[in-house]
């Protein structure tokens, strides 16, 4: 059983991962510091537990990655989170991305397809503080029983904006979501401006897992 401990070195590796992002573009200092806080390592057992703070994505099992820390930043920045933000997270994975956003003060839907990751990420992330709520299901349609959200991020890549997440969207509400083929999308940020005029912003381009269900890949 691994042990939940934070040493100097990790935090020594944080601030090194910190530099990492800073280096590549990141700026938005309260993600940054929510980055130097949180403990990357506990989501990795000890065969991969030494590469925890290295910038790239890692599997986590069932065939789903845990995200790379540009790509959590990077997305994150996106969302201008604020404290008591309302945010839906489709794709929980490692619950990663989740502590992160938890990290920055926002109150956290997080919903996911894979059961067996559901299950999992729902035991493990109150042991270590993290308290969003969970769901397990088809997070292409979003969750209309909790809507409106004032941010919405998606963590897998979809092959069209679901309108139905657009519609879950408070007025004046960001969406963070790579779209584009199966094997890269490029990430898209959509403001809900009025009920009609949505503005979309196009950034870099990403390789995501695919977004499954009735509004992603079938
Ligand atoms: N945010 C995660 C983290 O911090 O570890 C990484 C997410 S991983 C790149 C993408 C996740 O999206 C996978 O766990 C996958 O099972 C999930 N997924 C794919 N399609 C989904 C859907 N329609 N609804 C909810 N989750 C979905």
């Amino acid at each position: 059983m691994l042990k939940l401990e934070d040493s100097y070195i990790h935090k020594g590796q944080r601030r090194n991962l910190v530099h990492t992002l800073r280096h590549k573009g990141i700026k938005d200092e309260a993600v940054l510091e929510a980055v130097n806080t949180f403990p990357r390592h506990f989501f990795f057992d000890s065969a991969l537990l030494s590469h925890a703070y290295e910038d790239k994505a890692f599997p986590i099992g069932e065939g789903q990655t845990i995200s790379q820390p540009y790509t959590v930043a990077f997305q994150t920045s996106l969302l201008q989170v604020k404290p008591g933000d309302k945010v839906l997270e489709i794709g929980t994975g490692s619950g990663y991305q989740a502590g992160i956003l938890y990290g920055m003060g926002a109150k956290v839907h997080t919903i996911e397809f894979n059961k067996v990751l559901y299950e999992r990420t729902r035991k493990f992330l109150p042991k270590i503080g993290i308290r969003v709520s969970h769901y397990c299901g088809d997070g292409s349609k979003g969750l209309p029983e909790q809507a409106p959200f004032d941010k919405i991020i998606v963590t897998a890549g979809a092959p069209a904006v679901p309108k139905t997440l657009l519609k879950q969207l408070a007025l004046g509400g960001l969406m963070v979501i790579p779209v584009g083929d199966r094997s890269t999308q490029q990430m898209l940020r959509l403001t809900k401006q009025t009920e009609k005029k949505i503005l979309k912003e196009n950034f870099d381009n990403f390789a995501f897992v695919p977004l499954l269900g009735e509004e992603g890949w079938q």
